[in-house]
């Protein structure tokens, strides 16, 4: 099956995106369940894990295309009252469903900002940390998103990707492929009833670069000490960086 968005042309691969998370913004936790059989989870715990937010003093944390919220609540969770979190996405239905979920419980700690990664309305030097989390593939412009995250974090801050990668083990990879090429559109029309909306995820997913090309990119930005490690044999990575 060949839904065409290959050839969509930059500057209209937003629309494609906007399209896709808000035809299954509803849906779309219990699709992210289905799909990694939880294993999300477990991503966007070790996530939180590898930044360790502060328990006892402030901290200013940005989650980017930070959808229905649930990196933010992780971070929330696993830090102390002086943590204040950004949750940042160009989709509003994606928002309304985390505004929704976290209803009162972070009152006062978290906010919700619809815009663009490649162009924050945000100021520079303001974030002690930025994470996204399965949103740098859906940025149009890669380069643009990593700059401006470069920009708004403080001196000393603290860049943190985790994005869907290349299975590195034979056999596993075949196994792989067949699942998120067969099963996963079929999945997502059941569920969703947008097949197509699948498809482009898992296409999506292919085309984004290899995690050393991603590390060069990052690098390019301005951060430092950029490190990178796969997980579950290599369906997903985090990316490191530093604002020096
Ligand atoms: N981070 C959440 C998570 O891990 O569950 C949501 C990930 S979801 C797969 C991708 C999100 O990226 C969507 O909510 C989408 O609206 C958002 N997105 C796509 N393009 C964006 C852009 N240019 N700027 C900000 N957010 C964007």
């Amino acid at each position: 099956t060949h839904f065409g968005f290959q050839s969509v042309p930059l500057g209209e691969k937003q629309g494609k995106v906007n399209e896709v998370f808000r035809s299954v913004a509803s849906r779309y936790d219990i699709m992210n369940d289905l799909m990694s059989a939880g294993l999300h989870r477990l991503w966007k715990d070790a996530l939180v894990s590898t930044l360790r937010p502060p328990r006892d003093r402030p901290f200013r944390h940005l989650d980017v295309a930070g959808g229905t919220g649930d990196v933010a609540f992780r971070i929330l969770d696993e830090s102390g009252p002086q943590t204040r979190v950004t949750v940042l996405d160009i989709n509003g239905e994606m928002l309304k469903v985390g505004a929704e979920r976290a209803g009162h419980r972070y009152e006062g700690r978290i906010d919700f900002v619809e815009a663009n990664a490649e162009e924050l309305p945000l100021e520079s030097k303001t974030y002690d940390a930025y994470t996204i989390a399965f949103g740098i593939r859906n940025v149009p412009r890669i380069d643009a998103a990593l700059r401006e995250a470069h920009r708004v974090l403080k001196p000393g801050g603290r860049f943190l990707c985790l994005e869907f990668s290349k299975v590195d083990v034979p056999v596993l990879d075949k196994i792989y492929d067949a699942y998120s090429f067969n099963v996963i559109p079929k999945l997502g029309g059941m569920v969703t009833g947008d097949a197509e909306s699948y498809q482009y995820l898992v296409e999506s997913i292919r085309r984004f670069p290899t995690p050393a090309a991603f590390a060069r990119m990052i690098e390019e930005a301005g951060f430092k000490r950029v490190t990178h490690r796969t997980l579950t044999a290599g369906v997903v990575a985090i990316h490191s960086g530093w604002k020096i």
